[in-house]
């Protein structure tokens, strides 16, 4: 059998050249299936909609962006025909009718989907431990979470069974489990990418996003993802000229980020910056460390009422009973306690009274922490912090203190609240273990997150 381990795009590339699709996917399916199950990464595979897809390449010009590359999808973006789960038991049996946006694209520029990916359910949570279903071990040691959301999709690519998949980022459910697997991943500017079939958390602050082992290959599949859809008017155009701004002069260190971090992570990064011989300046960002807070209410608001959709009558599991009893029901038996956490916190923010004391203050909170960004980049060009405060953790560790798992985020939910685009870059192993350094652009600087990575990668 052939041995497809860590392959590039380009590399698969090559290997279709000289052995043709269909014998390529047949072997394929075989391995990846076979070595999925040392990390579960997978909640299913998408082999006769794989088929089809094949079998419609051969009508197409071999210089397709991701001509017959193997894509995995996060199980909260929808694939017309195939079953959508967002890991969660209310939407088990839950088939798509339509393709989202990015899969529409994805399929135009020739990517062959292989599966879904496990995550936490509905997206919520920092290691894929709260899915319904079942955990995903790291790739590089398989006593540990891969982090999450994006577990799967992050996991996957790790132990390079996939060159990319897609993920969403909501608080850091990219990046975090990029950097847990030691990998790349981009959560994009808001609005750079349509959201239009992204099953949704909380919709002000949701994006989907690439992941990849190589960053040749993230940019790609960003490039055939992004741009305006008349189907979510929140997506925008990329503009154009930002895609030659690159030039990097000087970058932020946030003293706060790297003082709450794992000593030895925060070391790591210090000393791999300083290696590229740009200007560093340490700069304070003072309503950013209130990230945290802020997002923990933001977030559930907008949760609870993006879930109020999911009854038991229209995409459902369904329970029966009387009207009132079929929501109850169905709702109590099928969502999971996480899930429902975030709806009661959410529901309460919002009610009439504590609105002001909590929600509206957020709002406030949350406009302060972009300035605080947009005063930053007066001064610097980039940010740059640790992704992740600690090292992968053990599996069970955190999933009783639902406080000490929403730590996980500290350094990602600001960015998200700012919408600002944020790459994880894989900085090294600590024990055996992948660190991740994240860097922070102003609106649009994908491209200056891409520079910087490279010179990094020198
Ligand atoms: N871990 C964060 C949370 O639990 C972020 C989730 C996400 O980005 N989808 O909310």
């Amino acid at each position: 059998m052939l041995n497809f381990k860590n392959l590039n795009i380009k590399q698969i590339k090559d290997i279709i050249k000289e052995i043709g699709l269909e014998s390529f996917y047949n072997e394929y399916f075989e391995w990846i299936k076979k070595e999925d199950k040392r990390i579960r990464g997978f909640l299913f595979f998408t082999e006769n909609l794989a088929k089809n897809l094949v079998e419609e390449l051969k009508n197409k010009k071999g210089d397709l962006p991701l001509y017959g590359i193997p894509i995995a999808i996060k199980d909260n973006i929808l694939v017309k025909g195939e079953k959508c789960t967002a890991g969660s038991k209310i939407l088990e049996n839950y088939i798509a009718t339509y393709d989202a946006t990015v899969i529409k694209k994805l399929k135009a520029a020739g990517a062959v989907i292989v599966g879904k990916t496990n995550m936490d359910e509905f997206a919520m949570g920092s290691s894929t431990e709260y899915s319904a279903y079942f955990p995903t071990f790291n790739p590089f040691d398989s006593s540990k979470v891969p982090g999450g959301s994006s577990g799967g999709s992050a996991a996957v690519v790790g132990a390079g069974l996939l060159p990319i998949a897609l993920g969403s980022d909501t608080g850091g459910s990219i990046r975090q489990p990029a950097a847990f697997c030691g990998i790349y991943g981009l959560k994009p500017t808001y609005g750079a990418v349509s959201r239009y079939g992204l099953i949704a958390m909380a919709s002000s602050l949701d994006q989907i996003g690439p992941l990849a082992k190589d960053l040749e290959d993230l940019i790609t599949l960003f490039e055939v993802i992004r741009g305006k859809d008349p189907k979510d008017s929140t997506s925008v155009e990329f503009p154009q000229d930002k895609i030659k701004e690159t030039q990097i002069k000087t970058i932020g260190l946030p003293k706060e980020f790297f003082e709450d971090a794992d000593s030895k992570i925060s070391s790591l990064i210090l000393e791999k910056i300083k290696k590229t011989n740009l200007k560093i300046k340490e700069i304070s960002l003072k309503y950013v460390k209130y990230g945290i807070h802020c997002y923990y209410l933001i977030m559930p608001a907008e949760v609870s009422s993006n879930l109020a959709r999911y009854e038991g009558i229209r995409y459902s599991k369904r329970e029966k009973g009387k009207l009132w009893e079929v929501y109850e029901k169905t709702r109590g038996k099928y969502l999971g306690k996480e899930v429902k956490r975030r709806i009661i916190i959410g529901t309460f923010v919002l009610s009439h009274g504590y609105y002001e004391a909590y929600y509206l203050k957020a709002q406030k909170l949350r406009r302060a922490i972009f300035e605080d960004f947009q005063n930053a980049f007066k001064e610097v060009d980039l940010i740059i912090s640790p992704t992740s405060p600690s090292l992968p953790f053990n599996l069970g560790e955190k999933i009783e203190d639902p406080l000490k798992m929403y730590l996980s985020d500290i350094y990602t939910v600001p960015v998200n609240l700012a919408g600002l685009p944020a790459l994880n870059i894989p900085a090294g192993f600590i024990n055996g273990l992948p660190v991740g350094l994240q860097v922070i652009g102003n609106l649009f600087d994908e491209y200056k997150l891409f520079e910087f990575a490279k010179i990094l990668e020198k």
